[in-house]
C-alpha cells in the first residue's frame, strides 16, 4: 500500500457583517471571516492538504480569487472538486486532522458537526476527522481576535489500480 501526507494551512481576518462558517458550519458569532468566498479558513486548509498529499496543486491555483464564480461560493464546493481530482489521481482518503486557532468564539459545541460535515464531504468515517481549536493565548493577530487561522493534514493512500500504485496526478 503506498500512502502521501499532506500539509494546508489558511488565515482570514475578521469582519464585521459576515457569517462565520467553519467546516460547512454555521457559527454563532458577532464576526465573520472576510474572503472572496465564504472566507472558510477550515476547508481551504483542508483543501491544500489534500492537494499537497497529492501534489495536484494549491487552492489558490484551482479557484482563484479572481474568478467572480467563486464570489462569496460555498466552500463544500472546492472540498468535492478537490477529492474529485484526488480520485481521479487514484488516491483515497485516509484521514485528516486540523488545527483551529481563534481566541473566540468557543468551539467546543461545534466540534462534532464540523467533524460529521467534513466526513461526509470526503466519504469517510468520523472516526478519520480529527479537530482540535485552541487559543493563542492573546499574542499577535488572532490572539487579538483580528484573526482566525487553521491547520490541516491529510493521509491519502493509493485507490484503484491493482498493484496498489495511484496513476500518476496531472494538475
Ligand atoms: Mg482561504
Amino acid at each position: 500500500m503506498e500512502f502521501r501526507t499532506g500539509i494546508g494551512y489558511d488565515l482570514h481576518r475578521f469582519t464585521k457583517g459576515r457569517m462565520l462558517v467553519l467546516g460547512g458550519v454555521p457559527i454563532e458569532h458577532d464576526r465573520g471571516l472576510l474572503g472572496h468566498s465564504d472566507g472558510d479558513i477550515v476547508l481551504h486548509a483542508l483543501c491544500d492538504a489534500l492537494l499537497g498529499a497529492a501534489a495536484l496543486g494549491d487552492i489558490g491555483e484551482l479557484f482563484p480569487d479572481t474568478d467572480p464564480t467563486h464570489k462569496n461560493a460555498d466552500s463544500r464546493r472546492f472540498v468535492t472538486r478537490v477529492l474529485e481530482r484526488i480520485r481521479s489521481a487514484g488516491w483515497r482518503v485516509g484521514n485528516v486532522d486540523l488545527i483551529i486557532h481563534a481566541e473566540t468564539p468557543k468551539l467546543t459545541p461545534y466540534k462534532d458537526r464540523i467533524r460529521q460535515t467534513i466526513a461526509d464531504l470526503l466519504d469517510i468515517p468520523i472516526s478519520a476527522v480529527g479537530l482540535k481549536a485552541t487559543t493563542n493565548e492573546g499574542l499577535d493577530a488572532i490572539g487579538r481576535g483580528e484573526a482566525m487561522a487553521c491547520w490541516a493534514t491529510a493521509l491519502l493512500e493509493a485507490a484503484g489500480a491493482a498493484d496498489g500504485r495511484p496513476q500518476t496526478g496531472t494538475v
